[in-house]
């Protein structure tokens, strides 16, 4: 398993936030190997009809599909490439593995976006996450594309701390 680039780049709609990504390309398709990751990555999201797998690793967000790695964040473009080719390190180790690993062929089933949104403080609009609206962040909670703690709002005393477990318990 060879990279055989990998490219850095910013959120298009907002450019002058210090959140770099890494795409790694590599020479070969990894679909085969992603029910391997699912049994060997905590919380890994498989997608089987897509194909493409979700999960996190030392902080990092990393899609695997086909045959490439997207890993964020990062805070500069040396960071991202280095990260990315640490994700692929690892990716590497489960493969030289993978005749001692029983594959996982469960699918993900996220949780229904309404059922998140009503737990969230619905400021609608307050962006502070980085989305436009608690409904579009929720519909990103789903998708596993960012973490809970990325809405201050629910630090508040005012949002009940019921609501915090529930979600924390329903993105697990
Ligand atoms: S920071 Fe929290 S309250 Fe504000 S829009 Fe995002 S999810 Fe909603």
């Amino acid at each position: 398993m060879k990279i055989t680039k990998i490219d850095v780049s910013r959120p298009e709609c907002a450019p002058s936030i210090p959140i770099v990504s890494a795409v790694a390309h590599l020479d070969c398709d990894l679909t085969e190997l992603l029910p391997y990751l699912n049994a060997t990555q905590e919380k890994a999201q498989y997608f089987p009809n897509h194909p493409y797998l979700r999960f996190m690793w030392r902080g990092y967000n990393i899609v695997v599909e086909r045959n490439q790695v997207r890993v964020v964040p990062f805070v500069d473009d040396q960071a991202a490439k280095a990260g990315a080719s640490e994700v692929v390190d690892l990716i590497r180790e489960i493969e030289a593995k993978k005749d001692e690993i029983t594959p996982d062929h469960t699918a993900y089933e996220p949780p229904a976006v309404m059922d998140i949104l009503k737990l969230l403080p619905k400021k609608s609009g307050c962006g502070k996450c980085g989305y436009p609206s608690c409904m579009a962040f929720a519909a990103a909670l789903t998708d596993g594309e960012v973490e809970l703690k990325a809405c201050p709002e629910l630090e508040r005393d005012s949002v009940p701390r019921e609501y915090v477990e529930k979600l924390k318990e329903l993105l697990s």
